[in-house]
Order: structure tokens, then C-alpha cells, then sequence
């Protein structure tokens, strides 16, 4: 037995699944999930010594790295200070300017403790702005896992969707409404019989949580003017694609002004932050200013904003997203290359620092289209990777990062990697 195996049998015991979120399991991808000790740079180690490649990057947070010296220094720094006040803190005020300055359409930010309560918050929030209570989301876009939210698709056009998960009351979900990615008529129709009644529109920008796809340049375009004809607010959930795909996010790369955007993951530097901003009348919504409720004991942790602050003024290097985008280019070319050459029905796609990797022709646009390629192949091809040290994500439906720690040498590396995989295919 290695030391994972023996401790993912202990862990078992007390932690349901032996994990603490649910795609670590491996339960996708089978097998047994390596427990980590450390990290450093673009390479993990697990509890049995064996290095990897990490493509996981923690799902996001670590584009400079895994324990980048500078960001380690501010959390310590910060530490011996006291790790959490409940009142303000001057750094709060530090990161809320910072973020506003780096995503302009973000007048006022909150800060708060993860992805799940920023679009949470935000959903209230564009609710409360309104005064209105359904909203859309889109098939395959994961937005955390608060109730109207873990929704899957009704059976037809304007239908409400059914809960996606147990424990969530049908009564919760019925005012959420699924659309497919990409489909513009859906889109045009539902608001045309609904819009009056739609408080938001929640969408991943570039939608990495069923692979990676794009929107088209059509869609956003049309969920921006339906939005604002409808006086609906649009909340694009960056969580994922903030400070990733561009400085500015997905809505720089777009040329799109969200009324609202949420953030997780790289603005917390590798702590738990998450973030929810947007146009400041509507901002003002929220307590104390508005009758719109949220807070959170934890809320702007001065440990958790060191690392985030830090984190932030890193990734504004000169050309660093350039070099982050060319890196994943790279990856994402040799991959290509070394499935055609062994004949492997295999495309990818990058945008900035996320890549997405698909057994099948070519590049889904939608969920029904990713759900289509092939998952067993995705499987062994993810052994084939770990084995030969490389830490890809676990799931055919999840994107992978790069950092700004990724060598030439660890892109060769893979892309070698990959070429012995896909000839074992
Ligand atoms: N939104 C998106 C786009 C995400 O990718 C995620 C997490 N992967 C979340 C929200 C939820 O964030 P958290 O896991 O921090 O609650």
C-alpha cells in the first residue's frame, strides 16, 4: 500500500469520502487520490514523495506559483499581527481599490470567504435591486453550491429547473431558469416572454467548470443588450476567469461591463476569499447602506488579504499574462500534435491561463457537446499522466491552469508525457 492509499483508508473514517470537497475523491476518474505534503513553484509533492507537474494549481488560485516567496512573507507578516479582528482593517480598503482599479466595472466590492458566497450574495443582491425573483443560469456553469443555484435543466424552454442535488426543496429552485451556453435564440426567446420578470443572469464568462468553452462573441453580446433592455442585472462569475484569462477578466477580453462580477479563488492568493462588485447604486443595496442582508464573521480576514494584495500586485508584471497565455498556447499545441500523431481523436483549446482538454474532433461550444467526448478515454489518459508525474485535474469536465512557475521544461515535459499516454490509448 502507498501512504496515500493508507491514508485516503483513514481518512474514509472520519471524513465523508475521505474528502473535504467532492472531485477530490477521484470518484470521477477512479483510483485513489494523492494526498498532498507540499508545493513549490508549478510542482506538488504527494505523502509518498513522488513530484508532479500540477496542472490543478488548487482549481485557480496559484497563478504565480505555489508558495511564491513574496506571497508566503505577506501571509507571515500578517500572522504575527493577529489573524482575524472582526472590524476593518486598512488592507480591506488596500485590496477593495486594488481590485476596482485592475476591473473597472467594479465600483464597490465586498469581500467575503469563498466563490459559493459571492454568487450567492450577488444573486440576493440583484434580486433585492430589482425586486424580482427568477433568474437564469446556463447548462454546465457551475456558480458554487448555494440552493437556487444547484439546478439542473427542466425538460423544455421556459421550464424551471429541478434541484441537481438532494437536500435542496423544488419550491427553491423554481424560479431558476437553465439555458444552454451559446444559444442565442433560447436566449432572445426567454426574455422576450419573461424579461420583465428576470432579476439576473449569471453566466462563467468563459465557462470552466465543463471544460473549457468559449462564448461566442453573438451571445455575450446579446445577453448584455437583453439584460440592460430588460433592466436586468448581468452578473458574470469570475471566480474562475478573474485575474486569469486577462488582468481585467473575461470582461476585458469580451469588452463587456457586467453590472456585477463575482471573484474567488486567485484574489485570495491561495486563501479563502471571495469577492462580489459591481455598479455602486446597486452596491448600495447591501447592509448597512441597503435592506439587502449579508456579512460573514471572517469577511476581509487580514491573513486571507496579505496573501490576495500580494498576489494581485504579482500578476501586474509587465507581459505577465502574455507569457501566462503563450505558455498554455504551448501546452495546448504539443498536446494536439501528439494525439494526431497517434491518431487519438483529441482537441484543446486555451484562453490566457486555462486550457481545456477534449477527447473528441473539436472544441464543444455547449454542455451537451462536452458530454458527448470520451470519458474513458479521458480516464486512462489521466492515469497514464499521473503515473508519469503529471497532475491534471480529475474529471473530463474540469479546465486546467497554468502558472507563471510553469517552465519551458515542464510544458516539454508534459507534452512528452502526453505522447507516450495517447500511444498507449
Ligand atoms: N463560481 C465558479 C465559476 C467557480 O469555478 C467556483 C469554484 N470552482 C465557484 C463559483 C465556487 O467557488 P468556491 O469553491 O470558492 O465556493
Amino acid at each position: 500500500m502507498t501512504r496515500s492509499e493508507q491514508l485516503f483508508e483513514r481518512a474514509k473514517k472520519t471524513i465523508p469520502g475521505g474528502v473535504n470537497s467532492p472531485v477530490r475523491a477521484f470518484g470521477s476518474v477512479g483510483g485513489t487520490p494523492r494526498f498532498i505534503e507540499r508545493a513549490e513553484g508549478s510542482a506538488i509533492w504527494d505523502a509518498d514523495g513522488k513530484r508532479y507537474i500540477d496542472f490543478i494549481g488548487s482549481w485557480g488560485p496559484a497563478i504565480v506559483g505555489h508558495a511564491h516567496p513574496e506571497v508566503i512573507a505577506a501571509v507571515q507578516q500578517a500572522a504575527v499581527n493577529g489573524l482575524s479582528f472582526g472590524a476593518p482593517t486598512e488592507a480591506e480598503i488596500d485590496i477593495a481599490e486594488e481590485i476596482a482599479r485592475l476591473v473597472p466595472s467594479i465600483e464597490q466590492v465586498r469581500l467575503v470567504s469563498s466563490g459559493t458566497e459571492a454568487t450567492m450574495s450577488a444573486i440576493r443582491l440583484a434580486r433585492g435591486f430589482t425586486g424580482r425573483d427568477k433568474i437564469i443560469k446556463f447548462e454546465g456553469c457551475y456558480h458554487g453550491h448555494s440552493d437556487s443555484l444547484l439546478v439542473k435543466a427542466g425538460s423544455g424552454l421556459l421550464t424551471f429547473g429541478n434541484p441537481s442535488s438532494a437536500g435542496v426543496p423544488a419550491d427553491f429552485t423554481r424560479h431558476t431558469l437553465v439555458l444552454e451556453y451559446n444559444n442565442v435564440d433560447e436566449l432572445s426567446e426567454t426574455f422576450a416572454a419573461m424579461g420583465e420578470q428576470i432579476a439576473c443572469v449569471i453566466i462563467e464568462p468563459f465557462a470552466g467548470n465543463m471544460n473549457l468553452i468559449r462564448p461566442s462573441d453573438a451571445f455575450v453580446r446579446t445577453l448584455r443588450e437583453l439584460c440592460t433592455a430588460h433592466g436586468a442585472v448581468l452578473i458574470y462569475d469570475e471566480v474562475m476567469t478573474g485575474f486569469r484569462v486577462a488582468l481585467g477578466g473575461a470582461q476585458q477580453l469580451h469588452g463587456i461591463r457586467p453590472d456585477l462580477t463575482t471573484l474567488g479563488k486567485i484574489v485570495g492568493g491561495g486563501m479563502p476569499i471571495g469577492a462580489f462588485g459591481g455598479r455602486a447604486d446597486i452596491m448600495s443595496c447591501i447592509s448597512p447602506l441597503g435592506g439587502v442582508y449579508q456579512a460573514g464573521t471572517l469577511s476581509g480576514n487580514p491573513v486571507a488579504v496579505a496573501a490576495g494584495l500580494t498576489t494581485l500586485r504579482l500578476i501586474q508584471a509587465p507581459g505577465f499574462h502574455d507569457a501566462l497565455g503563450r505558455k498554455a498556447a504551448s501546452l495546448v499545441e504539443g498536446l494536439v500534435s501528439a494525439a494526431r500523431d497517434a491518431g487519438v481523436p483529441f482537441s484543446a483549446d486555451s484562453v490566457g491561463g486555462m486550457f481545456g482538454l477534449y477527447f473528441g474532433d473539436k472544441v464543444p461550444t455547449c454542455y451537451a457537446e462536452v458530454t458527448a467526448s470520451d470519458r474513458d478515454r479521458f480516464n486512462r489518459f489521466f492515469h497514464l499522466m499521473l503515473d508519469a508525474g503529471v497532475h491534471l485535474a480529475p474529471s473530463a469536465y474540469e479546465a486546467g491552469f497554468v502558472s507563471a512557475a510553469h517552465s519551458e521544461a515542464d510544458i516539454a515535459a508534459t507534452v512528452d508525457a502526453a505522447r507516450k499516454a495517447f500511444a498507449q490509448l
